[in-house]
Order: C-alpha cells, then sequence, then structure tokens
C-alpha cells in the first residue's frame, strides 16, 4: 500500500495552501506579444483566464470590454500556473473563471482540467453556459466545480446582463433535463453564479423568480457575488444592510445561498477586472440606468 505522504508517480505533491496577506492579480505575456492575467486569492485557489478577452459582451465586465482576440492554448494556461509558481505562490485548487468563456475553448479547457486532475490539482469553471450543447457535456467532467454565471431570475434581465449567453429558457431546461442522470456528488459540485447589481437585478421580483425556479434543483448552491470596483463602470453592488437583506431572502427560500468569501469580495477579487492594462470600460446596460429602478424592499 502506498505510502499516504507519498505523491502517486506523476502528480505533483500536494501543495500547502500558501497563506498571504491579499489576492495579487498578475499578468503573463504571451509570444504574440498579448498578454492575459490571473489571480492568486488569499485562499490558496489561483484562477485563470482561458481567452484573450472575450466574446459574451457582458456590460459590467472589464475583461470582456475589448472582444475576443483568440483563445488560449494548452501550454498558455500552464504558463498561467508556471507564472504563479515563480511568484512563490503555491495553488491548491485552481479555477477557469478568469478572462474569457471556457466553453468557447473546450477541447483545450477539457484537456487541462484532466491533466491536472491526473496531477492532484482540483480545478473548477465558471461558465455563461454558451453553447448549450457543450454545457450538457462538460457537466459530466471531472470538474471540481461547475459555476454557471445567471446574474438573472427573469429573461429580460439575463439578456441584458450577458447579451451573447444561452436562452435563458434553454438553458434552465437542459439543467431540468440533465439533473435526474447526475449522482448527488455530481448536482453538489453545481453552482449559480449571481452577481448582484444595485437596480439592476436585485428586486424582489427578479429574486423571487429565481428562487422559485431552484425549487427543483435543492443541492445547487447560489452563490452571491458582489461587483469589484472598475473605474467609469455605472454598475455597483447594492450596500451592506441591502446585501444583508437579499441573502436573508433567498436564504428563506433554496437551502444552499452562499456570499462571496472575503477574498472575492477585495478589489483584486477578479469578477469582471480582469484586463491587462485596466483600460477597458464596462458600458452602462442596455435599455436601464441604475436610476430607474427603485430600492429593493424584501421580505424572507
Ligand atoms: S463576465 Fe465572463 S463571460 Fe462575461 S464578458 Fe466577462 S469574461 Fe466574458
Amino acid at each position: 500500500m502506498r505510502n499516504a505522504k507519498q505523491p502517486v508517480a506523476g502528480t505533483e505533491p500536494a501543495a500547502p495552501r500558501q497563506a498571504v496577506a491579499d489576492n495579487s492579480k498578475f499578468a503573463v505575456p504571451l509570444a504574440d506579444g498579448l498578454a492575459v492575467e490571473a489571480v492568486y486569492y488569499g485562499s490558496g485557489t489561483l484562477c485563470l483566464s482561458t481567452q484573450v478577452g472575450c466574446a459574451m459582451g457582458c456590460p459590467f465586465c472589464a475583461s470582456g470590454a475589448g472582444g475576443l482576440q483568440r483563445n488560449l492554448r494548452l501550454d498558455e494556461l500552464h504558463a498561467q500556473l508556471a507564472a504563479a509558481r515563480e511568484r512563490a505562490f503555491r495553488p491548491a485548487r485552481l479555477t477557469l473563471s478568469g478572462i474569457g468563456e471556457p466553453l468557447a475553448n473546450p477541447e483545450v479547457v477539457a484537456r487541462f482540467l484532466l491533466e491536472r486532475r491526473k496531477a492532484g490539482l482540483p480545478v473548477s469553471l465558471t461558465t455563461t453556459g454558451q453553447p448549450l450543447a457543450r454545457l450538457a457535456s462538460f457537466l459530466n467532467l471531472p470538474h471540481n466545480g461547475l459555476m454557471l454565471s445567471l446574474h438573472a431570475g427573469s429573461p429580460a434581465t439575463h439578456r441584458r446582463l450577458i447579451p451573447r449567453g444561452p436562452d435563458f429558457e434553454a438553458l434552465w431546461r437542459l439543467l431540468a433535463a440533465a439533473w435526474p442522470r447526475l449522482s448527488r456528488r455530481q448536482r453538489r459540485r453545481l453552482g449559480i453564479n449571481y452577481l448582484l447589481l444595485a437596480g439592476v437585478n436585485d428586486r424582489p421580483a427578479e429574486l423571487a423568480e429565481l428562487a422559485r425556479r431552484l425549487q427543483r434543483f435543492p443541492e445547487l448552491t447560489l452563490h452571491l457575488l458582489t461587483a469589484n470596483r472598475v473605474a467609469g463602470s455605472p454598475f455597483t453592488s447594492p450596500p451592506p444592510p441591502a446585501l444583508d437583506e437579499v441573502f436573508r431572502f433567498l436564504a428563506a427560500r433554496h437551502r444552499h445561498v452562499r456570499r462571496a468569501n472575503r477574498w472575492r469580495q477585495r478589489q483584486e477579487g477578479g469578477c469582471g477586472t480582469l484586463v491587462v492594462g485596466g483600460a477597458a470600460r464596462p458600458s452602462a446596460p442596455t435599455g436601464l440606468t441604475t436610476e430607474q429602478y427603485p430600492a429593493p424592499r424584501l421580505r424572507p
């Protein structure tokens, strides 16, 4: 029997989580002169990019504000991990949640998941679910967690916030069809990301509709995220008391609701802020301003 302290041949020795005081965002130059950014969280998670730019067009996101330039190659994903290690970071886990839509670079992402899993480093990913046919197959890949960026309880809000994402109703239908075939363990590894934006998707009707849709997926974890500040962006998250109110409202209706951990809440927390040079500016959402919506009043 293998000594539990010995690594399996060909795997990486388990890295003890490296405690750092804050998140660290760094650029990784690519051979063709482009660059991407990655973030090492103080929690020991390394967030990697899968594309240079992004085609999804989320209006709150600086990372995709310049559109898509190209997919990253497999060696360029590994290069981001190597760059983190060169900075003496020792990630305990990886997440493909940086710049880009992982499902738009499927072969590279699938190979990266498999290779890193073999090497003993768990990998999760964040996706809009576009294209849906690929999402169906990715649900069954050996990931350590798949987070669906939804940010909406209604089709209209979903279209505004992820304009080139999948069809909202078709996404729920796909989940409903896949659900019975997933093990309980697989179900617990799926989550919904909901970036709370003041006056945009924090109205009671929107949240109640989301809670209603979640009823048939009791194991799904709903992650409430807050926006990181981006210069010139009109998007902000509600203030802490309103966030607490939203959390209580949803937690009273769904069993698994989580708030962003303290690392994700910090300024280098990454959500929509990864952009080399920091020049891009998110645009105002189509057809609405944050002033057009009254502050929500929620009853748990
Ligand atoms: S939030 Fe994600 S999917 Fe949307 S534009 Fe930014 S990087 Fe792309």
